[in-house]
């Protein structure tokens, strides 16, 4: 079973993703909690490489291409041997973080993003993807508040953020059946019954 979380900075899908293994493990569950960009290696040089540049110092392809190559590589040696192993992968960022970053916030649009990461990972989508909804104006004050050390987006306006949170949305409404859509801004116990119960449900079918 293979599970993404997405959503805007600050929706909080680090603190769900680490909720949703740590329950699973509880009962005997093999679970790998992995991390894009990162998860390799390779994937954690690239992360530092695009982070540590300032938002805008490295053009859009070549970011979109770094991204791409993070995940060909956390496809290939981790998570395809993970799922062959029976093990529920559950990941932090996938393919859609590029759509909605660099194809609707960069403007590289989605369907050459979405061509060039299929090719990256072989056609490796999750069978469930929880799209933590993020309002713009939550997710500041979640960033502002220091949820996100990292994010070298903090200082975009928020309608790079609106553009972002549009494209996530438009990647769950093509295709509902996989994905769980939920408000970024309920609370922690809530989003996470919800997930639990939707992975349930994959688990026994
Ligand atoms: O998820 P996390 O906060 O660790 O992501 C680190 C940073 O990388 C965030 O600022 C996020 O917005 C950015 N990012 C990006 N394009 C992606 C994935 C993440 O710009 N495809």
């Amino acid at each position: 079973l293979f599970i993404a979380f997405e959503g805007g900075d600050g929706a909080g899908k680090s603190t769900q993703a680490a909720r949703l293994s740590q329950t699973l493990e509880s009962r005997g569950i093999s679970v790998l909690r992995t991390r894009e960009p990162g998860g390799t290696p390779i994937g954690e040089k690239l992360r530092s490489l695009v982070l540590d540049h300032g938002h805008g110092t490295i053009d859009a392809r070549t970011e979109a291409l770094m991204f791409a190559a993070a995940r060909a590589a956390h496809a290939t040696q981790v998570i395809r041997p993970a799922l062959a192993d029976g093990t529920v992968v559950i990941t932090d960022r996938y393919i859609d973080s590029s759509v909605a970053y660099q194809g609707a916030g960069r403007g590289l649009g989605a369907e050459g993003v979405l061509t060039l990461n299929e090719w990256a990972t072989e056609g490796l989508h999750p069978d469930l993807t929880v799209l933590l909804d993020v309002d713009p104006s939550h997710g500041r004050q979640r960033r502002t508040a220091g949820d996100a050390k990292e994010d070298r987006l903090e200082s975009e306006p928020d309608d790079f953020h609106s553009a972002i949170r549009h494209a996530f949305l438009a990647l769950a409404e093509a295709a509902p059946s996989s994905y769980l859509v939920l408000p970024a801004s309920s609370d922690i116990e809530t989003l996470a019954a919800q997930i639990l119960e939707r992975v349930e449900l994959l688990l026994l079918g």
